[in-house]
């Protein structure tokens, strides 16, 4: 999607701190971070909000989810971290190209 500012990032054509990618996923380091360690883990295809995954889509869902581990053991979170998915405005989604954050390494901004 050409106006999507994550399709920028993925392509390169905005730059990013990238701590990951494969064929499926891309994951950077939030330019504004909320914790001491906030990451952004992003698919490469355009899927606005979880509200609109399809079935199709459970392969790529499930790929995400089982990387965050990984790549937040990569980043020093070894001790654990916390997944946020905002979906839509109602669910705080700003920018509306999915992501899950990854947020650790200190007291958490929130508790849940
Ligand atoms: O879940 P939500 O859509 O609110 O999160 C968007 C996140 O994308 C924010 O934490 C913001 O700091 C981050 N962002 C970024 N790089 C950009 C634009 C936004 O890391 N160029």
């Amino acid at each position: 999607m050409t106006d999507c500012i994550f399709c920028k990032i993925i392509a390169g054509d905005i730059p990013s701190s990238k701590v990951y990618e494969d064929d499926k996923i891309y994951a950077f380091k939030d330019i504004h971070p909320k914790a001491k360690v906030h990451l952004l883990v992003v698919p490469r295809k355009h899927i606005e909000t979880l509200a609109h995954a399809k079935a199709d889509d459970a392969e790529l869902l499930s790929h995400m989810i089982l990387s965050l581990p990984k790549i937040a053991r990569e980043q020093g979170l070894e001790s654990g971290f916390r997944t946020v998915l905002n979906t839509g405005a109602g669910g705080g989604q700003e920018v509306f190209h999915m992501h899950f954050h990854i947020l650790g390494g200190g007291a958490m901004p929130f508790t849940v």
